[in-house]
């Protein structure tokens, strides 16, 4: 735990890098509302934004970046997506594309997901912390779950002070409402949730855009039908025996139960924030054709083992198709 949380000003930037490098999380404003920052290619520090929200679920974040150059490493642009980020970044606009083949983002930010949501902020505080940490920065809104989205460095004080390291202090945020957040994953442009962008203005560089929830008009890609990330391979949850080919997701500090073909551990020590961290690359790790199924063992419904039981129970609910 962190008992104080810093309130910086611009000054101590690179201070505030510093602290996202190590994996540290510090607020910072954004011309929407402050955001809850922290590497987004360290798998534990996107695991602490979910503890310190207190979200009881894993959702996709968006990961924010200081240029258009740095968003290219991170997801595949196509000619639509070069096209709206060129007209509306920096601005409160996050592209939905598929991950690059090498993205360095961590799976959990992107909630076990193939696609990223992306956005370079127009706050010049943003830009500039996110140049000095030269890394990417996955960062929902800096509220506890549940609550209203911060403007003022004061609102993030009052909100997650004493669980995250600093905050910086921007002053009041002009927007005070979220990003659009745009899908161009597919064939068809889709608004997921309206923002600080209007369909209308989409609609000029982009001809039709679909609203969420609205019928397709067209197929989406293979792949990329999943709202939510599940192994293909069936889940058993509370595991503590092993059946005929199954591996195991093992947790805990006892040894794991013997006879699966191969195990891998969320958390050899019982720590709830490793595990989170751990999870979608080590479902990832298990979904191949030679394994029968994944078992896991018990994990305890308190913390972040909240959204990660949430996570498992919905990956093993019948599939529809
Ligand atoms: P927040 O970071 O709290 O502002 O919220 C992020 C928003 O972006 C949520 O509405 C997410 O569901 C959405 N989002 C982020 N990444 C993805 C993705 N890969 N696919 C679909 N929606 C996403
Ligand atoms: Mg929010």
């Amino acid at each position: 735990m962190i008992p104080v949380t810093a309130l910086w000003s611009a000054d101590r930037i690179e201070d505030a890098a510093k602290v996202l490098r190590s994996g540290e999380l510090v607020a910072f404003p954004t011309e929407t509302v402050y955001g809850l920052g922290g590497d987004a290619t360290n798998d534990l520090a996107v695991a602490r934004i979910f503890e310190a929200k207190g979200r009881p679920r894993f959702n996709p974040l968006i990961t924010h970046v200081p240029d258009l150059t740095a968003a290219r490493d991170l997801a595949v642009f196509d000619a639509r997506a070069e096209r709206v980020a060129r007209e509306f970044w920096p601005g409160p606009l996050s592209l939905v594309l598929p991950r690059a083949p090498n993205s360095p983002v961590s799976l959990l930010a992107s909630a076990g997901l193939d696609t990223l949501a992306i956005r370079m902020p127009a706050h010049p505080l943003a830009l500039a912390l996110l140049r000095a940490t030269g890394r990417p920065l996955a960062a929902p809104s800096a509220n506890r779950s549940g609550r209203l989205s911060p403007t003022s460095a004061g609102d993030v004080m009052a909100e997650l002070g004493g669980r995250i390291a600093a905050v910086l202090d921007g002053g009041r945020s002009a927007v005070g409402i979220e990003s659009t957040v745009l899908d161009l994953s597919g064939a068809e442009p889709r608004v997921l949730r309206p923002g600080g962008v209007a369909t209308e203005a989409l609609e000029k560089l982009l001809g039709h855009v679909a609203a969420a929830g609205a019928p397709s008009e067209a197929p989406r890609s293979p792949g990329m039908l999943a709202s939510h990330y599940a192994p293909e391979r069936p889940l058993r949850l509370e595991a503590r025996d092993a059946r005929p080919g199954e591996a195991l997701l093992a947790f805990g500090l006892g040894p794991a139960p013997k006879g699966f073909r191969e195990v891998r551990w969320l958390s050899r020590s019982g720590d709830l924030m490793e595990a989170a961290a751990n999870l979608f690359a080590a479902l990832r790790a298990l979904d191949r054709p030679e394994v029968a199924g994944i078992a896991v063992m018990p994990i305890p419904e308190r913390g972040l083992g909240v959204a990660i039981n949430d996570r498992l129970r919905r990956a093993a609910a019948p599939r529809l198709s």
